[in-house]
């Protein structure tokens, strides 16, 4: 199996039929190395052409890999999963050298996602079936689940690792094929961990990499052979993706873009409240669906948490990440058009009569003049239905509104599109309740900044931070890629010789 060369600029291959081999596709697209804005690898951007001959040869290792007993193909994922342990922090400098995390944020999503090929090592326990003896004399019926065939994955770039990995282990358990569609900002994590799923044992065809834009993805939302989509990014994109991949008769489940609101209340562990919003905030560079955006102070806290914020804020380094840096707290965003795009955002700021509190954009990285750098950045006084307060900025970038009650800031979150995360940080379980009971989002914390579930929990975004029914992650990733079928059984005893009334 050739191993794609990395470190020098390179064109990323498909992973078809189970050979890595050249795209037929005609366009291509720069991939960069955000701590210095160097093009590092080219990546195809696929058409039909070449999604059909991944999905031909998903379809043709499908009856093979269906009728694999399904420890075996648990064990295909345990070995998997011992080589991913080993290769954890290979593949974790390569996640931040083209995406920009730091080197201890790649680690950890790693072990996220290493978490969910643990789920998928699962999966014979779990997918196992229901049965009802003698609902009528002689009469037994039950319920198995079986695969659907052909499955893609559309993934987004903020997580090259985990994101994939949320999908594809328990699809290719449960005995899918499955041809995944990584961002084509970051395809090379997603290229390393293919060669370890092959290394593992994996026949041929039952996963396969494609790359590319909407071409390609809508190759694949029109294949008649794909049953399933999954697909995590922006908002606009999943809801085109879900009503494309619907209307061709696909099952869909497709998770898009966040505003995370996170009220404090006047009687919270201010320390602890800091350091969670700092992190949620600015963790990842703010390039994480689940990131802090929107903090709302109640009542008369607002002044001391803002100012803590801006102390807090001075404290984080910000650098390049590309190299093994240790002693980075922050990286670059992934393009120099997202970094403007951001930016846009502090330029209006004023306009729309808030404050920047503390200032990003001054933030300087000298060893890396060419990198996609803004610094913690905290806006005050956003005021209701600001930009900066109603819409996704996916970047480094706190928003404070200020509110006079909890009422008011269940109210904000009433209005919000989104439905991701949400968190309250207090000593009340009054107050924790009342938050947890009626604030308009699917993932709560309770004096906890990131609320994002753990492997064998859905990620349960609500309103458009997800379309479909079956979210990502958990019993129901397992539920999406699986159909079942009743079987109801009746044997004529009477009939049969071999058999004598007791
Ligand atoms: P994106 O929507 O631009 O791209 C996601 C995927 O869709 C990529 O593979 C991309 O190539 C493809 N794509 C882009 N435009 C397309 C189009 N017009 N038609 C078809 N396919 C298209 O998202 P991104 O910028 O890569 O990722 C950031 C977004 O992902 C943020 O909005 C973030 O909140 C979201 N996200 C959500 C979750 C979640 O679980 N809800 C998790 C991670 C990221």
């Amino acid at each position: 199996m050739p191993v794609q060369d990395v470190a020098t600029p390179t064109t990323c291959r498909c992973l078809i039929g189970g050979r890595w081999r050249e795209a037929r596709a005609a366009r291509f697209a720069d991939v960069y190395n955000p701590s210095t804005g160097q093009a590092i690898a080219q990546t195809p951007l696929c058409g039909a052409e070449d999604v059909d001959d991944a999905v031909r040869s998903a379809v043709g290792a499908w009856p093979a890999w269906r009728d694999t007993p399904v420890v075996e193909r648990a064990r295909v994922m345990f070995r998997f999963r011992d080589l991913l342990d080993r290769h954890t922090e290979e593949i974790a400098r390569l996640v931040s050298r083209e995406h920009g995390k730091t080197l201890a944020e790649s680690r950890a999503s790693m072990a996220r996602g290493v978490e969910m090929v643990e789920f998928a090592c699962s999966v014979p326990a779990l997918i196992a079936g229901e049965i009802t003896p003698n609902i009528a004399p002689n009469v037994d019926c039950d319920t198995v689940r079986h695969p659907l065939g052909v499955v893609a994955g559309i993934t987004p770039f903020n997580f090259p690792a985990m994101v994939p990995l949320w999908m594809y282990p328990v699809a290719i358990t449960c005995g899918n094929c499955f041809v995944l569609k990584p961002s084509p900002r970051v395809p090379l994590t997603a290229i390393r961990i293919g060669e370890l799923l092959l290394e593992a044992g994996l026949p041929a065809g039952v996963f396969s990499i494609v790359h590319g834009d909407k071409e390609c993805v809508d190759a694949l939302l029109h294949h008649p052979q794909t049953r399933a989509v999954s697909f995590v990014g922006s908002t606009p994109v999943a809801s085109y993706i879900y009503q494309t991949a619907t209307a061709n008769g696909k099952r869909a489940q497709c998770a898009g873009g966040a505003k995370n609101h996170i009220i404090v209340m006047p009687d919270a562990d201010l320390d602890a409240t800091v350091a969670g919003l700092c992190g949620a905030a600015f963790g990842c560079a703010g390039e994480r669906c689940m990131a802090a955006s929107l903090a709302i102070p109640v009542g008369d806290v607002a002044d001391e948490l803002v100012a803590r914020l801006q102390d807090s804020a001075a404290g984080i380094r910000v650098g390049r990440t590309d190299d093994g840096q240790t002693d980075v707290d922050m990286g670059p965003l992934i393009t120099r058009q997202h970094l403007e795009r951001v930016r846009g955002y502090l330029d209006s700021a004023a306009q729309e009569g808030a404050t920047v509190a503390v200032d990003g954009r001054q933030t300087r990285v000298v060893d890396a003049p060419g990198g996609y750098f803004l610094g913690p950045t905290v806006v005050d006084h956003v005021r209701p239905g600001a930009r900066l307060q109603t819409e996704e900025v996916f970047g480094p970038v706190l928003s404070v509104t200020r509110v006079r009650s909890l009422d008011e800031a269940i109210a904000l979150g009433e209005k919000c599109e989104y439905g991701n995360g949400a968190a309250i940080f207090t000593n009340s379980g009054r107050a924790a309740r009342e938050f947890k009971q009626r604030f308009n989002a699917g993932m709560i914390g309770v004096n906890v900044g990131v609320p994002a579930p753990m492997a064998w929990h859905p990620f349960t975004g609500w309103n458009r931070s997800f379309f479909g029914d079956l979210h990502i992650q958990g019993k129901e990733g397992l539920l999406f890629y699986t159909q079942q079928r009743m079987t109801m059984t009746r044997w004529f005893a009477e009939n049969d010789p071999m058999w004598k009334p007791h």
